[in-house]
């Protein structure tokens, strides 16, 4: 029996195909019970329709579905429509977000930052939605400064969110004294850390020098070092996430939310591992 909850995080597929794997991954991810399957959102509503099916399909199917909203190059009118449709619908979390500009546009939206999509949707919805919100343990790279990003995490809880789930980080201190801080500024919302399976060092790469994450030297060299052995390099990840998972749940963390990119082999291979550690305890 865990005495953690886990919350899976997918894609909306773009083909038929893509729907038949999403749904066996679904369905193996199943066994571990968890709180809710999330599903991302295009920033500017480009993947408006594929989202909202493919959480309608997890909650037909029993499951807690959250679609992510993202408010990047969004009118009022339509991030009000789309509410109004999940609350018809009887969805009851959203992952709220800002979004990223695709590169060279210019947002026409009626938002600028995630805090004023939490207030938007309190105003219009007000308790109806448990709100989680994004966070940065390594800081967001627009951020001015560490106390600037921390601060605009306080903000969106003092908006109306409920809960923030990380970024993925490989260095569990990050997120030890990132908790520390937000401590200290009063943000007492549950901070989720967001696990990044690995599953090949050309796309973590790429995600990392968007997204800010840090990929520490010694794994980097590690993992190049596989070259084109991707069984070997799927096992080192699997034991380096591992041990990340089991340092968490070791310090007490009572939730982890899992980014699948729609595939189940590598994080049940986690999930097994941290179950079978702790029964060794
Ligand atoms: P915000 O909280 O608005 O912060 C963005 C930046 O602006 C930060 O640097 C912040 O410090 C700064 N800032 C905020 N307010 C101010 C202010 N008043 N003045 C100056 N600076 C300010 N993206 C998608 O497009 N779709 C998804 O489905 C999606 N899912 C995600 C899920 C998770 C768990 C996470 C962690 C990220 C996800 N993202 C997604 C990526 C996210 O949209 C980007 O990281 C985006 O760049 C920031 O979004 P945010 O909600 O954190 O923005």
């Amino acid at each position: 029996m865990s005495t953690f909850t886990t919350s899976f995080e997918f894609f909306p597929p773009k083909t038929a195909e893509g729907i038949e794997k999403l749904r066996d991954a679904r369905a193996r991810l199943a066994k571990f019970e968890p709180e809710f399957f999330s599903v991302t959102f295009g920033a500017g509503g480009s993947t408006r329709d594929r989202t909202m099916d493919t959480v309608l399909e997890i909650q037909r199917e029993g499951y807690g579905a959250a679609p992510h909203i993202s408010c990047i190059s969004s009118s009022k009118e339509e991030i009000r429509a789309l509410l109004q449709s999940y609350q018809t619908q009887g969805i009851k979390r959203l992952v709220t977000l800002r979004g990223d500009v695709p590169s060279g546009e210019v947002s026409a939206g009626d938002f600028r930052y995630a805090a004023e999509l939490v207030e938007f949707i309190r105003v219009e919805t007000g308790g109806h939605f448990h709100i989680e919100v994004a966070a940065y343990p390594e800081f967001h790279p627009e951020a001015r400064t560490p106390q600037a990003d921390l601060a605009n995490l306080k903000r969106k809880q003092d908006m109306g969110a409920n809960s923030a789930i990380t970024q993925y980080f490989y260095n569990a201190d990050a997120y030890f004294r990132f908790l520390e801080q937000c401590d200290d500024m009063a943000i007492t919302m549950p901070i989720v850390p967001g696990i990044m399976p690995i599953y090949n060092i050309t796309q973590l790469a790429r995600f990392s020098s968007i997204c800010g994450a840090e990929i520490p030297r010694w794994l980097k060299m590690r993992l190049e070092a596989y070259g084109d052995d991707m069984v070997s390099l799927r096992a080192f990840g699997i034991d380096v996430v591992s041990e990340l998972c089991d340092t968490l749940l070791a310090w007490g963390v009572p939730s982890l939310h899992f980014y699948t990119l729609n595939q189940a082999g590598v994080i049940t291979n986690i999930l097994e591992n941290i179950s079978a550690d702790s029964s060794q305890l």
